[in-house]
This record gives C-alpha cells, sequence and structure tokens, in this order.
C-alpha cells in the first residue's frame, strides 16, 4: 500500500549506501530530488455519457545515465509521493542492470477494475495526451507497471502516433508483439528474478524439490514466477492476489491455480488447498517468499514473524527500512528490488533497441542476453556485499550510485 513519506523511505536506503561511496556535494544535491514532475487532469468521457476527471502524473527522477525510464500504475493509492519513490527505484535499478537509462516512473489514481473496457482505453489514450510532450523515444519512455499491460500500452503507442502523424513504436515499451512488442517482454521480470534466485540457490545449496515458495500477488510478476518456479521443481506452497491467498504444505499445481483464475477472477477457492489471508501468506513456513504486489508489506510489525531464509523483492519497496532490519538481524538474506526485478526494464531496454534498429530478436536470444545482464549484476552485487560485510540493498544501492555519480560528474 502506499503510505506517507514513502519517497522518504527509499531515500533512507541510498543515505546508508553514500558512506561506501565517495560522492560531491553537487552529486548528492543533484540525487536528492526528482528533476521534474508532472501532474495534470485526465478527463474521461464515461459510458454514462458525462465526463470523470482523474489525476495523472509522470515523474523524472534522474537522466544523467540517458533517456528516462518507467512504467504506469493505474491504482486507487496512487500519489505523486509513490510515483516519485518509484522514479527513485527506476533510475537505480537502471544503473544496477547496466542498462543506459535514467529513472521515470507514472501513475493514475484509478480502480480500473470499476471502468469497462472502453472507459479504460479513453483514459489511456487520454494520459497520453496529458503526457505526450513530456515523454519520447530519446526522453522518456514508458512501460507497464500495476494494473496496466501490453493491451494498454498498445493504445497508447497508437495515439502517440496520432498525435504525430507517424509511427514511433520505441516511444513505448511492453506493447504487444504485433506492435513492435519483444518476444519474452511478458515474464521477464519474473524470470529475471527466478535467474538470480537460481544463482543464489547454487550458492546457498537450496535444492529446489525441498525448497518452499510463498508468492504475494499473482499478476505479471507473481504468476509468471510462479510458473517459472514451479516448472523448475520448487514447491510452490502459498499465493496470493487482491483478495486472499491459498495454500498448500505439499505444494499447489500452478495450471490448475491459473485455470482457476481465469475463471474465478481470484486465487482462492481453489480445490485442494486452504484458504488464507495476505498477512498469513507472508508469514508462512517456506524458504523462499516473494512479494510480487505492492510497497511496504513486510513492515516493523511482521518482519519478526517471517519464516523464509530468502526474500526476493518482485514488488518494488515491499520492505520498510525498519523490516530491513529486523530481516538481517534474524539472518534473513533479502535480495533488493532494484535488482530481483530489474529484468522487467532489461526486456524493456531490449524491445526498445528492437525497435529503432527495425530487426527483431528471437526467443532464445532474448533469454540469453537476459540471463548474462542479470547474472552479472546479481554476481557484483553479492560479491559486493560479502566482501564488506553489508547487505545486499547496501550492496546494490552501492553499485548503482557509482555509476550514477560517475555520469553525474561527467556532466557537471
Ligand atoms: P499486475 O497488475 O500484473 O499484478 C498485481 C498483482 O498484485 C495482482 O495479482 C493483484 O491481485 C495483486 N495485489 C494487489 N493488491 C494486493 C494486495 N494488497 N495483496 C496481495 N496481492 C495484491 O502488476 P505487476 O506488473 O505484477 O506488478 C507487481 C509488482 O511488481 C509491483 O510492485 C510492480 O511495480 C513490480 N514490477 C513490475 C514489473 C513489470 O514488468 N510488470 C517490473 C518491475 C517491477
Amino acid at each position: 500500500m502506499a503510505s506517507e513519506n514513502i519517497f522518504e523511505k527509499a531515500f533512507q536506503r541510498l543515505e546508508k549506501a553514500m558512506k561506501y561511496v565517495e560522492i560531491s556535494d553537487d552529486a548528492r544535491a543533484i540525487l536528492s530530488a526528482p528533476k521534474e514532475t508532472l501532474s495534470f487532469s485526465i478527463p474521461v468521457r464515461m459510458d454514462s455519457g458525462k465526463i470523470q476527471v482523474f489525476n495523472g502524473y509522470r515523474v523524472h527522477y534522474n537522466d544523467a545515465r540517458g533517456p528516462y525510464k518507467g512504467g504506469i500504475r493505474y491504482h486507487p493509492n496512487v500519489s505523486l509521493d509513490e510515483v516519485i519513490a518509484l522514479s527513485f527505484w527506476m533510475a537505480f535499478k537502471c544503473a544496477v542492470a547496466d542498462i543506459p537509462y535514467g529513472g521515470a516512473k507514472g501513475g493514475v489514481v484509478i480502480d480500473p477494475k470499476k471502468l469497462s473496457r472502453a472507459e479504460l482505453e479513453r483514459l489511456s489514450r487520454g494520459y497520453i495526451r496529458g503526457v505526450y510532450k513530456f515523454i519520447g523515444v530519446d526522453t522518456d519512455i514508458p512501460a507497464p507497471d500495476v494494473y496496466t499491460n501490453a493491451e494498454i500500452m498498445g493504445w497508447m503507442m497508437d495515439e502517440y502516433a496520432q498525435i504525430y502523424g507517424k509511427q514511433i513504436p520505441g516511444v513505448i515499451t511492453g506493447k504487444p508483439i504485433a506492435l513492435g512488442g519483444s518476444l519474452g517482454r511478458d515474464d521477464a521480470t519474473a524470470r529475471g528474478g527466478f535467474i538470480v534466485m537460481k544463482e543464489l540457490a547454487t550458492i546457498l545449496k537450496m535444492e529446489p524439490k525441498i525448497t518452499r515458495v510463498a508468492i504475494q500477488g499473482f499478476g505479471n510478476a507473481g504468476a509468471h514466477l510462479a510458473r517459472l518456479m514451479h516448472n523448475a521443481g520448487y514447491l510452490i506452497v502459498a499465493i496470493s492476489d487482491s483478495k486472499g491467498g491459498i495454500y498448500n504444505k505439499e505444494g499447489l499445481d500452478i495450471t490448475v491455480v491459473e485455470a482457476h483464475k481465469e475463471k474465478t477472477g481470484n486465487v482462492q477457492n481453489v480445490h485442494g488447498a486452504k484458504n488464507i489471508t495476505n498477512e498469513e501468506l507472508l508469514e508462512v513456513e517456506c524458504e523462499i517468499l516473494a512479494p510480487s504486489a505492492l510497497e511496504n508489506q513486510l513492515t516493523k510489525n511482521n518482519a519478526a514473524k517471517v519464516k523464509a531464509k530468502v526474500v526476493l523483492e518482485l514488488a518494488n519497496g515491499p520492505t520498510t527500512p525498519e523490516a530491513d532490519e529486523i530481516l538481517t538481524k534474524k539472518g534473513v538474506l533479502v535480495v533488493p528490488d532494484i535488482l530481483a526485478n530489474a529484468g522487467g526494464v532489461t526486456v524493456s531496454y531490449f524491445e526498445w533497441v528492437q525497435n529503432r534498429e527495425g530487426y527483431y530478436w528471437t526467443l532464445p536470444e532474448v533469454h540469453e542476453r537476459l540471463a548474462k545482464k542479470m547474472t552479472s549484476a546479481f554476481h557484483g552485487i553479492y560479491e559486493l556485499s560479502a566482501r564488506e560485510k553489508i547487505d545486499m540493498r547496501t550492496a546494490a544501492y552501492v553499485i548503482g550510485l557509482q555509476r550514477l555519480v560517475k555520469a553525474i560528474d561527467a556532466r557537471i
């Protein structure tokens, strides 16, 4: 859930990392606030015939390393503070993954489940009419995030093309394949996390068939992770969506859960599993916990009750700084969001490269290049963390910060 001062909390992580990096006062000042924020109204003609006005945001955090990059979120709890925090994470994530982008994010305060498909399309086209001067193939490239998807990116790209009277597919990533989307973008976020987990499992000698996994969230990030880990032999003992979760200590059949979710809209009440709450999911007996929904899920109130040995943060900002401290003291290894979920933006970058070249890669090519990027990012962070005896989040921020500072210093 979005909460007060989410950006302030996000920034605390950077302050911790600043102790390990030589950073000028100028660079520190530049990194302490977003470069630009845009807040705008989106008037939408509803099916009733009446106009309803929604609040939209786009935030540019930092572009020292390249054009701004970041998703667009549709959620009732979206706030400017949350979008700033998300844009800050994007700047560091792109630096950690070593892709030539800065950090941005967008959002609309809306519960998309309450809109018809036609209203959703008008809202998405309205978002682009509000933001088109603020984005661009060389300046700021949006993508999907919570409750936005490939279809919405397709409408947005089309609206942008209509405004400019020409095709500019690279302005948005996460598009349908038919409109220039990349093969492998759909499960890239989860695949990136899965690759990182595979490397870590080898180091920690975790054997998939006796390793229990709990996943919070069953959308793009969570559902693909569940499928990838299930296929690799891991025991997925619990999963959830916004309405609640399910648990089976023997392991869930993800194909059955997917079919049930498709049919009923929920994961709960699937045959052979016990219904649990989202709070209970975070505390189940397991070796790997993958929060894959929203921020601020592991807090000072529940961190001590986490049984997992590894927290794989597929969501952005699921762990508060207080929870981080509790988990570290308990010996829980937290694989930070800016590494664990960087697969999404990495394949978005591949999509942008393919759009600009007008030449498209095969799925094995995408997978191979993603694996190379994720493996290298993971080992860099893991080794720094072991060498300096710091947690992996701090190590990730140190590496991201070193790269960002180099680019900022080269410009000022
Ligand atoms: P999505 O809209 O596809 O799915 C969100 C899922 O979260 C849904 O299953 C929903 O039911 C569930 N959910 C919502 N509220 C919940 C709650 N209170 N408790 C439990 N589950 C809840 O979104 P997504 O793209 O999978 O994004 C999930 C997280 O991953 C976000 O933090 C997002 O920023 C992050 N992320 C996504 C991408 C991407 O490429 N899609 C990339 C990087 C990071």
